[in-house]
């Protein structure tokens, strides 16, 4: 008979200090971002963060309806996070569930911090997540992506939003827990930050930390978002140098 391993048994750290993908402890996993991907969308974005597939399609600012719903001083940002049935190992139960609701609240909440709502009254702003694969920090992929997707959709914000995770294993403080590490580590944090203010814009915790662990993975968390902000920029820049570089050659042509 085969035994489901518990959190005591399962070592997630090796002797040489690795982790079981063999990354050190401040170490984040592959990322790659893509924006414009979505020709119906305002606005979109594609992220892969380790084994996680997220869409972003962005609409608005629009007239919110139903109009009950619009706000006269500001926009309302929508945000829609839903996991695809087949973005886990067993099939999703499709529809929105009491963890979507809860990630969809708090990624609209970190989006508002950053998006000058108060530009456009009455309108809703609303964004689409799409986890087509997951393998832990879903919400932080999704909110990454989520705020290029607002910015590829030309929506004024003060920064981008750039969410993180780090978490506990094997006792120790690490970056970017993995699935492995999600299930059988002691804790996870995920945050968000705005990197121009150092504004902490989502911050929710699975599990158990001391203070000085929590303050210890909060500070690997930024550090690591300031990285991740220059992959956005990147990936924001990439995109409208490849569309002058069509509209150069449609000129010369
Ligand atoms: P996050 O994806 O933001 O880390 P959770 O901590 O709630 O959010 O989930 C961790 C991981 O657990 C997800 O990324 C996914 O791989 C897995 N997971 C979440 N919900 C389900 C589900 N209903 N069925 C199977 N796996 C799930």
């Amino acid at each position: 008979m085969i035994e489901l391993g518990t959190q005591s048994d399962i070592k997630l750290i090796n002797e040489d200090g690795l982790r079981i993908d063999g990354r050190k402890f401040n170490e984040l996993r592959p990322i790659r971002i893509e924006v414009g991907v979505l020709n119906r969308a305002d606005g979109s974005a594609y992220i892969e963060w380790g084994g996680n597939k997220v869409l972003v399609a962005v609409y608005g600012p629009r007239e919110a309806f139903p109009k009950h719903t619009q706000n006269p001083s500001r926009a309302i940002i929508n945000a829609r996070y839903n996991m695809a049935a087949f973005s886990v190992d067993e099939r999703k139960r499709p529809g929105p569930d009491r963890r979507a609701v809860e990630i969809s609240k708090v990624i609209g909440e970190a989006l508002e911090c950053a998006v000058f709502t108060e530009q456009f009254p009455r309108t809703s702003i609303d964004v689409y997540i799409e986890v087509l694969q997951a393998d832990a920090g879903t919400r932080i992929a999704g909110l990454t992506a989520a705020s290029v997707a607002l910015v590829d959709a030309g929506i004024p914000m003060k920064d981008l939003v750039v969410g993180c995770a780090s978490g506990k294993i094997d006792g120790k403080v690490v970056l970017d827990l993995n699935k492995e590490e999600d299930n059988f580590g002691q804790a996870d944090l995920p945050m968000a930050i705005i990197p121009r203010t150092q504004e902490i814009v989502l911050l929710q915790m699975d599990g158990n930390m001391t203070r000085d662990e929590l303050e210890e993975a909060v500070e690997l968390s930024k550090k690591a978002a300031m990285y991740i902000s220059d992959l956005q920029k990147e990936a924001l820049l990439a995109k409208y140098k490849a569309s002058e570089s069509e509209k150069e050659g449609e000129r010369s042509e």
